[in-house]
């Protein structure tokens, strides 16, 4: 008796003593939708770490895939589930390792259950002579180039070869809800990547000047929307129009102080987002220094009208760091996509780069700007966003 099926290691979570469950809950049903449509048959808890089993037509390499976007794993592996028998032990590592090529190995066993007659360093002997007659490989306890790893439980036992390194970071949903300001530049993406990652589930706000910026760049939100959402399986985007409240600003706001009070204005909007969803903070990625607008007299005046936290999680970045980032991820081909932001309208030559912030407050006196606000978010346009694997299934 053996079935194969994929073990799952999730390390951080572990820590977690308190919360175990309610993270192990949400880790399994976001494998279960990232997985959907692959014949898996079930996911289940298994001595602090998670088993996947599978149907007999299960798509095993695409799983692999999809787990690859599941954040909460730490590492994962194909694996074998079989009885409790040293005999078992040796043929499925026999079995395992046979389409393998490596000069050097070792057994790693583990007990959970004590009870089990024999030590590990004893069943890593006999199985390791098992493994050396078939493979010819010599045994390198320090630093082998293949390790079978045996892990025996109450009543069965694993065996498993090559582990994969899953995404690491928490299952997305366990640390509530957050709005990311998203434009479509290279920045923003990245910062709703790794809020995603720490377990953010995250909501989309992008603000847009149609008819005078092109449908280009909705466009390309909505695909870096799309992307991001293969972590999240579903999410929301809101498109807020923003050319009136720009005009109203460029109407008053000398050209030095008009990022920022574009800034400001789009804070204030995502935060009444952020209120509807009871979401706890905002996301942008401003980053120290990077640009005119981001020196910290304008972080500060730009963060004024809003009382919940900003998340700014690339502000200690490298603009080629965050380049990397966002290519490992995929948004950078789609963030370089020619668009205009609906910021590079009427902006000047030379920002202010020390906001005052009493300026600031006499420009918002003068502006008086919530109608506009109020219209802009009646006039907003919600779209929900599924990433494909939530369609698998339903549509085939
Ligand atoms: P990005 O690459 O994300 O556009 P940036 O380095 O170009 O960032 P800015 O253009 O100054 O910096 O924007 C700062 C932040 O303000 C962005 O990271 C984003 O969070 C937010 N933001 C800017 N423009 C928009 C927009 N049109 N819609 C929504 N959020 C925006
Ligand atoms: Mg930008």
């Amino acid at each position: 008796m053996h079935e194969e099926c994929i073990l799952i290691h999730y390390n951080e979570i572990g820590l977690k003593k308190g919360n175990r469950r309610y993270f192990e809950n949400k880790l399994r049903k976001n494998i279960l939708r990232a997985t959907t449509g692959l014949g898996v048959r079930g996911v289940r808890r298994l001595w602090g770490r998670m088993l996947i089993t599978l149907n007999d037509d299960a798509r095993p390499n695409e799983i692999l895939a999809a787990l690859q976007k599941v954040f909460g794993i730490a590492y994962f592996a194909p694996a074998r589930l079989i009885e409790q028998d040293i005999a078992a032990m040796e043929t499925a590592a026999v079995e395992l390792v046979a389409g393998k090529t490596f000069r050097s190995f070792k057994i790693a066993t583990r007990r959970a259950n004590k009870s089990f007659p024999l030590q590990s360093v004893e069943v890593n002997r006999r199985v390791g002579a098992r493994v050396q007659k078939a493979s010819g490989a010599k045994v390198d306890l320090g630093d082998p180039e293949c390790t079978v790893h045996i892990e025996i439980f109450d009543d069965s036992a694993l065996v498993y070869v090559d582990r994969v390194d899953g995404p690491g970071g928490l299952p997305v949903g366990v640390s509530n809800k957050a709005v990311l300001l998203l434009s479509s530049g290279i920045d923003s993406p990245v910062a709703g990547y790794q809020m995603l990652k720490r377990g953010v589930d995250v909501i989309y706000v992008h603000f847009h000047s149609t008819p005078y910026t092109s449908p280009a760049s909705i466009r390309n939100t909505q695909k870096l929307v799309e992307l991001l959402t293969t972590y999240q399986y579903r999410s929301y985007l809101y498109l807020i129009p923003f050319l009136e409240i720009q005009q109203a600003i460029t109407s008053v706001v000398p050209a030095s102080y008009r990022v920022i009070m574009y800034r400001r204005a789009m804070f204030y909007l995502a935060e009444r987002v952020a209120f509807k969803h009871k979401a706890n903070a905002l996301i942008t990625g401003e980053n120290v220094g990077q640009v005119a607008s981001q020196t910290l007299p304008n972080i500060r005046a730009i963060n004024e009208p809003v009382r919940l936290p900003v998340l700014r999680p690339l502000c200690g970045f490298d603009k080629q760091e965050i380049i990397e980032r966002a290519r490992t991820i995929g948004t950078y081909e789609i963030s370089i996509q020619p668009y205009e932001d609906c910021c590079s309208l009427f902006v000047p030559d030379r920002p202010e780069t020390n906001a005052s912030m009493k300026t600031v407050l006499d420009f918002d006196q003068k502006l008086d700007l919530l109608p506009f606000y109020r219209q802009a978010l009646q006039q907003a346009e919600k779209k929900k966003i599924t990433s494909r694997s939530d369609f698998n299934g339903k549509e085939g």
